[in-house]
């Protein structure tokens, strides 16, 4: 969370550590910027104490105690016990109410808060305290025995469920105490859980501590303080449950963090007509627009919101019920933006028209609201562009640049009465995909290549690892505060929730629509647009967003796409902030335009072998690999010569002076002959030469290891007339380009290098043909002859090499097969298992450089190249130029500009900014 920077010293109490921190009541032990110890939650609960919003009193049990917890057999600090007995006298002081007092109950919830927001992923306990005797306080003081019986219900429930583990053992296992409760709706023939009366509740009660020592073997707890102390054992102990695990994982959040666990008084949402619980956003969340947007419900407690059960009242109807409450909201909205200065998700309850303010953080959003807040808050001047740049991550951007159906085929399904319902859009772009109605379902068939949205009636912290791998997420329940909402919105997933419309049948597999025939099985195609809410059955085709359509397909004009605009002045900040250049990797004059409307300033590599899968340039190529004479071979790339020269003039004037960086013929020549005996004949037939001279030489070419063998520039000085070819096509189209007036500024790289000796050969080649083209031809210009670093000898040799080439390109596909020993071809049988079960890599290598040994040996050669030629240019290529966290191991050592795949480009440019900005 940015604002705020300022390290606040903290009072070491005589007596050993401060393991405790109070909040409310008129205390204000710690402030937001203490989340490392306190948590998310506890720092901004005792901001918001230090504001003076109404926050009910509590205290936060710091993350030294998890720390110290794990770190010693699961045991706590001696002295917690006695702090947690004075910090609880004091909410009892502060409300004049006592912890299992059978006449005035004080009750608590108990909550994990991590430093960072782990939506959903931990666990939350209300109502505790409560038993046979205190809920006998708790009518009395209410004087409403329904809601004192409600109250219990939910704790004897989620205590049941988070402390005793009483949970569904089966994917398609319902909740257990959910099955109890519609069973007593049932016999009860009412609709609603609000429909339920005080004996049915009690009866529950009852009926839940009677499941419980069923099924899990043991007694509910009646003792309020042993009720304590298993809910914050609990608390601490999910910090390592599978979900936290996994959730950590996906958002790389370190073990070694912890959780905090708040203790805080109850205030009462469930007290009747006139208490309500709720959650807002001080900005919309799925579109970044400024306005106060939320939702609440009437006589209900805060986890009825996030689980999505009921359909909830907006702000603007609570503006009617209870208008001192709302204005004191908007109140708080505005306080809290300029404290924060960013846009903050609060959750809070009303109790008898009392406001609560019971938790505020910095909300969660999507790629489209990120972009917009950002740029709306420098506008509004509350921060700064670098600020903005440090909010947008790479992955929001990626978000913005995701697709959208297809108008017409959109219409088309509507005319056809394609369109189901319509739901909230929670999650925006455009998804179609088969339908799987469980996680577990949603990760099998993603990993064999299925596209899959996943549709249940609300999702919850399990279904994590499903809504990772769903290309989309429907659900029948929630607001666009559920879980699902929330947790697709932050993994950028196109989700629409409340589809109420929708009836799922887990069983059975299958979708009914109310009022509708339609049945849709597990495995159908269905299609959600995420902008609208809309679900139609069947595929919709996608089209690209509007940046792309702006910008790539010119089909939308800049003044109709508002998000276009928005991304165009984020990305004029993120240009002025990096340092780093941004070139592409494209190897025709239409990947160069896209590249270039991206934003990509040069071609950082282009593999001429591309080429010659063009339309009528393999056959001489391969007259080139089957000519028996070296006069055979030069008759043979004569003919390839004008076809390489014109895709080398197209590259270079739509690049129009920009740097250019053209590879000379890398991959093994087997690649261009057919290795079936057909296709052989095929090509003897169309080449006019022996089926067996074609036979015998597919046969001389076979290699056992050939990404290691007859590639690169052992081809260049094997076959020297090759390399010259290329050359004068390069040189020849920079002379015609740069003749009709389009500046030129090609730079010639050998591949494979290892020893300054074979770059030496080649680049005599090059240059000659750079003299005789420019003498023949009567025009000069600059160019550069370089090499790739994508062994390790060649890294190591650096120095030696930076007495020939004038730029580096680091390749960095073959320096991590080079230097692992790993072939990047067909290591996933491992790699996977590598990076998900051992954790020996963090991540892939072949994605994200391997920092420790290929990242060491970028290093050294960069450092070795440089101290030889000051000017050295230095780049990179390889795939990694398009990845994050690669980019900004790039900066770090220096390199002049990465290169990444067109689509990439506006990533790259985005992580080079963060990256000069230490975001
Ligand atoms: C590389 O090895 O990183 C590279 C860019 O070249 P190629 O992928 O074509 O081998
Ligand atoms: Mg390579």
């Amino acid at each position: 969370m940015a604002r705020p920077q300022a390290r606040v010293a903290r009072p070491m109490p005589r007596g050993g550590r401060r393991y405790i921190y109070a909040f409310g009541g008129g205390r204000k032990d710690g402030r937001a910027e203490m989340k490392d110890l306190l948590g998310g939650k506890g720092a901004n609960l005792a901001e918001m104490a230090r504001l003076g919003f109404p926050v009910p009193p509590g205290f936060t049990i710091s993350t030294e105690v998890c720390t110290y917890y794990y770190a010693h057999g699961r045991r706590y600090p001696p002295v917690l016990r006695a702090r947690v007995g004075e910090a609880l006298a004091r909410i009892e002081k502060a409300l004049g109410r006592r912890f299992g007092d059978p006449d005035n109950p004080l009750l608590v919830s108990v909550r994990s808060g991590a430093r960072a927001s782990m939506p959903g992923m931990m666990d939350t306990i209300l109502n505790l305290g409560l038993n046979d005797r205190t809920v006998a306080g708790l009518i009395r003081t209410s004087g409403n025995p329904r809601f004192a019986y409600d109250s219990y219900r939910r704790f004897v429930q989620m205590y049941g469920d988070v402390v005793l583990g009483l949970k569904p053992e089966s994917k398609d296992e319902e909740d257990p105490f959910e099955v109890a409760l519609e069973e007593k709706k049932r016999a009860r023939g009412v609709k609603s859980d609000t429909d339920l009366d005080t004996e049915a509740l009690r009866e529950l009660v009852g009926e839940f501590k009677a499941l419980v020592k069923m099924r899990k073997g043991v007694a509910f707890p009646e003792d309020p303080h042993e009720q304590l102390w298993g809910a914050i054992g609990a608390v601490f102990g999910s910090w390592m449950n599978e979900r936290a695990i996994v959730y950590r994982k996906l958002n790389a959040i370190p073990e070694s963090w912890g959780t905090a666990v708040n203790v805080q008084a109850m205030v009462f949402g469930n007290r009747g007509e006139d208490s309500g619980t709720g959650v807002a956003f001080t900005r919309d969340p799925a579109t970044g627009e400024n306005v106060f947007y939320g939702e609440l419900l009437m006589n209900a407690q805060g986890e009825d919101v996030v689980a999505g059960t009921r359909t909830p009242l907006s702000l603007a109807e609570l503006k009617q019920k209870n208008p001192g409450a709302y204005a004191e909201l908007v109140k708080i909205r505005g306080i809290l933006e300029r404290r924060y200065r960013d846009m903050m998700d609060i959750e809070f309850t009303i109790e008898q028209r009392k406001l609560w303010m019971l938790q505020c953080r910095v909300g969660q959003r999507n790629g489209i609201a990120a972009v917009r807040i950002a740029c709306e808050m420098v506008a509004e001047k509350l921060i700064k562009p670098d600020e903005a740049i440090k909010r947008v991550t790479p992955e929001y951007l990626n978000q913005l640049l995701r697709p959208i159906f297809d108008p017409a085929e959109k219409k088309t399904a509507i005319r056809e009465g394609r369109l189901l319902t319509k739901g909230l859009n929670a999650g925006p772009g455009a998804a179609t995909g088969r339908i799987v109605f469980n996680a577990d379902d949603a990760e099998t068939w993603a990993k064999r290549g299925e596209t899959v949205i996943l549709v249940r009636i609300e999702t919850s912290p399990e279904d994590i690892h499903g809504m990772q791998a769903a290309e989309g997420i429907l659900t029948a329940r929630g607001g666009t505060t559920s879980h699902a909402a929330l947790v697709g919105r932050q993994m950028g997933k196109v989700c629409v929730v409340g589809c109420d419309a929708l009836q799922i049948d887990y069983r059975e597999r299958v979708l009914r629509l109310a009022e509708r025939q339609d049945v849709l099985k597990e495995g159908d195609d269905v299609s959600i647009d995420g902008f609208t809410g809309e679900v139609f059955v069947g595929k919709i085709e996608t089209i690209p967003s509007e940046v792309v359509q702006v910008l790539v397909e010119k089909t939308l004009e800049p003044v109709d796409a508002p998000t276009y605009q928005r991304y165009a002045r984020f990305m004029k900040w993120v240009d002025g902030a990096r340092r780093l250049r941004v070139r592409a990797n494209a190897d025709q004059p239409d990947q160069c335009a896209n590249a270039l409307a991206f934003g990509a300033e040069g071609v950082g590599l282009c593999r001429t072998e591309h080429m010659f899968f063009g339309e009528g340039k393999i056959e001489p190529m391969r007259e080139t690999i089957l000519a028996a004479t070296p006069e055979e071979r030069r008759a043979a790339l004569a003919k390839l010569l004008p076809l390489q020269r014109a895709d080398f003039a197209g590259i270079f004037r739509v690049m129009n002076g920009r740097p250019v960086t053209i590879r000379t013929l890398d991959p093994p020549l087997h690649e261009f002959l057919p290795h079936e005996e057909a296709g052989q004949r095929e090509v003897a037939a169309a080449l006019r030469v022996p089926f067996e001279r074609v036979r015998e030489r597919v046969a001389a070419l076979h290699e056992f290891n050939p990404m290691l063998g007859f590639r690169g520039c052992r081809l260049g000085i094997i076959y020297p007339e090759i390399t010259e070819m290329q050359a004068r096509a390069i040189f020849e189209a920079a002379a015609e380009v740069r003749q009709a007036g389009v500046a030129v500024e090609p730079e010639v790289m050998i591949p494979l290098v290892g020893h300054v000796k074979e770059l030496a050969l080649q680049a005599e080649v090059v240059r000659r043909a750079a003299e005789e083209v420019m003498r023949e031809k009567g025009v000069r210009f600059r160019y550069l002859v370089g090499t790739m670093i994508e062994i390790p000898r060649g890294a190591l040799t650096a120095d030696e090499i930076a007495n020939v080439a004038e730029f580096f390109s680091f390749g960095t596909n073959d320096l991590t097969q080079t230097t692992l020993g790993v072939s990047r071809d067909d290591a996933g049988r491992f790699l996977v298992p590598y990076v998900e079960r051992f954790e020996i890599y963090e991540k892939d290598p072949f994605e994200s450089i391997d920092r420790a040994g290929v990242g060491a040996l970028m290093r050294l050669a960069t450092e070795r190249g440089r101290a030889r030629r000051a000017r050295l240019k230095l780049g990179i290529c390889g795939e990694h130029g398009g990845d994050p966290a690669s980019v900004r191991f790039c900066h770090e050592i220096g390199l002049d500009y990465v290169s990444c795949s067109p689509f990439r480009v506006p990533i790259a440019r985005l992580a080079a900014a963060r990256a000069a900005l230490g975001a």
